[in-house]
């Protein structure tokens, strides 16, 4: 039998680590000689930390919000040993069961902790894991066990085939769209730059993301670094790119290390360098660590932070497809967008696509935040309505209080009220309603949220992150805020929701780069659906 322990950076920070010390003290103690296997995100990042004891012909049962304390009894429950010891404090144990409850004990009875239970079963059985495949069962760090899941299969197949206009044709056909934020469709991306006059191409991994209550380019990256860099692989193939960066923020230092990892084992696989599988195709990538500017997600910025420079955005065209890293053709997908690319490769396109709605396929990878009974990261298909994932997957608003509206996009997206609860989750949908995919932020809000706050909030994000390039953005959002600001102490006047509007128009169509044109969706959205609290700050009724 083997135990697993969830080493996600959000089990980490729930106390998996020391969960993980246990149990080795536990087992060596008890002379039981039992695998525990480090696992990557399972997404339950609200039951953390997770441990899941799988023995062979038996039904798996995880255990969630497990204490150092609880490891004794969850170990005596699965891991019979001979050892006296063990037989000395069972009968010990025994005596204390007659004696105490197992709630009197502070140990968590065995019911309310199986994975099938009603609870955890509702959170995983609306979602669907490709980008995510295998969560709680694979070893980040574990490249046979990758393998042995179907790892490098997309990757041989691809260089078998050795035809990298049927690649950009699959992926094409698959629909996938650009999980970044943006949604452009990823085949034309990478037809572009393969297409792109020049000898030396470059391909990039953009893992900096940034936005309040997003973080499922980080899980990706720890969990999957395996997965990400052979998405990578497949796609420089298909444009032709020669060198590359996996630009990660350094605030993400378990993915900075799982990524590192995985690269030289790539290398000593024989799986990046030259001539890859004699294909003639060669690719070298290295990691660069990206200071945490927000803007830096922004493709033109990122490649400006990367050759030196400050991280700003480009006016565009030209685009980094046609003219990016050095002024070479340059593809920059997300750490997710490359994590699907694999599975379509080995599941086929129809497969993919036979997931989602007509014009966004595939599924989405979101953080579940904020009011929300069962927080985490989840995959979902494209096309559920929001108010599936707050109430089904989600498990509804925390507290027993009501669901109010929710932030969809991170801070450059929009605050979608409970009464359009039947919206689907996907580019076109969630667009119309005023908000965006985004990366893939999803935060929950509950009647006793403040929507003014809300906007300014998110506002206060995206103009402290303003790089101040360009005019609307660095003035606009400086004076948007302030007018927010006093809206929220009290101090509002007449002709400020008017003025905030206009501003917020005047910035969205006249900015630069995607970080202005996105900043005031919040503020927009808020006063669309919440124009009464708005008034209500102003005449004093709250
Ligand atoms: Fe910089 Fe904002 Fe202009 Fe983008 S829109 S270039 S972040 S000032």
């Amino acid at each position: 039998g083997e135990v697993r322990v969830g080493l996600g950076s959000c089990c980490v920070a729930g106390g998996s680590a020391k969960i993980k010390d246990a149990l080795e003290d536990e087992l060596d103690a008890l002379k039981c000689k039992v695998d525990i296997k480090p696992v990557g995100c399972v997404g339950m990042c609200h039951r953390t930390p997770l441990v899941e004891v799988v023995i062979p012909g038996e039904e798996p049962v995880l255990y969630a919000k497990v204490k150092p304390e609880d490891i004794p009894e969850i170990v005596e429950r699965h891991f019979w040993s001979d050892s006296p010891f063990i037989k000395v404090r069972a009968a010990t144990e025994s005596l204390l069961k007659r004696l105490y409850s197992d709630a009197a004990r502070n140990v968590p009875a065995r019911h309310e902790l199986n994975v099938r239970d009603e609870p955890i079963a509702d959170f995983l059985g609306r979602q669907r894991h490709i980008a995510t495949e295998h969560c709680g069962i694979l070893n980040p760090s574990d490249m046979d066990e990758y393998k042995n899941l179907g790892g490098f299969k997309a990757l041989k197949e691809v260089f078998f085939k050795n035809d990298p206009q049927r690649i950009i044709a699959e992926i094409e056909k698959s629909g996938l769209r650009g999980r970044g934020g943006g949604g452009f469709p990823t085949a034309r991306k990478w037809g572009i730059v393969r297409n792109a006059p020049g000898e030396k191409k470059y391909i990039i991994l953009n893992g900096d993301e940034g936005d309040p209550g997003a973080f499922m380019d980080r899980m990706i990256m720890e969990s999957y670094p395996y997965r990400v860099i052979e998405g990578m692989i497949i796609a420089s193939f298909a444009v032709g790119a020669s060198e590359g960066f996996l630009y990660v923020r350094a605030e993400y230092p378990l993915a900075v290390k799982r990524v590192r990892m995985a690269l030289k084992e790539f290398e000593a696989a024989g799986f990046l360098g030259d001539n890859i599988l004699g294909s003639g195709h060669s690719l070298r990538l290295k990691v660069f660590e990206g200071a945490g500017a927000f803007v830096c997600g922004e493709e033109s910025a990122l490649i400006a932070s990367l050759e030196g420079r400050r991280g700003m955005p480009n006016y565009r065209p030209p685009f980094p497809a046609e003219n990016g890293f050095n002024d070479c053709p340059t593809l920059v997908n997300n750490a997710e967008t490359y994590s699907l690319v694999p599975w379509i490769v080995r599941n086929g396109a129809e497969a993919f696509a036979e997931l989602g709605t007509e014009h966004s396929k595939g599924t989405k990878v979101f953080s579940l935040a904020g009011k929300i009974e069962r927080g985490g990261l989840i995959e979902v298909p494209m096309g559920i309505t929001i108010r599936e994932v707050v109430e089904q997957i989600g498990g509804g608003v925390a507290d027993g209080r009501a669901f109010k509206a929710v932030q969809i996009g991170g801070p450059s997206g929009g605050c979608i009220p409970a009464r359009l609860g039947d919206t689907t989750v996907d580019f076109e949908a969630l667009t119309g309603v005023g908000a965006m995919m985004g990366s893939g932020g999803f935060v929950v809000l509950d009647d006793a949220d403040c929507m003014v706050e809300m906007a300014r909030y998110f506002l206060s994000f995206t103009q402290s992150e303003s790089c101040g390039k360009c005019t609307p953005c660095r003035v606009g959002t400086k004076r948007m805020l302030e007018i927010l600001t006093r809206l929220c102490n009290g101090n509002g006047k007449q002709g400020d929701i008017e003025k905030l509007e206009q501003l917020a128009k005047t910035v969205k169509a006249q900015s630069l780069c995607g970080l202005g044109k996105t900043a005031p969706n919040p503020v927009l959205t808020t006063i669309q659906y919440f124009r009464d609290e708005f008034e209500a700050h102003i005449e004093g009724r709250c």
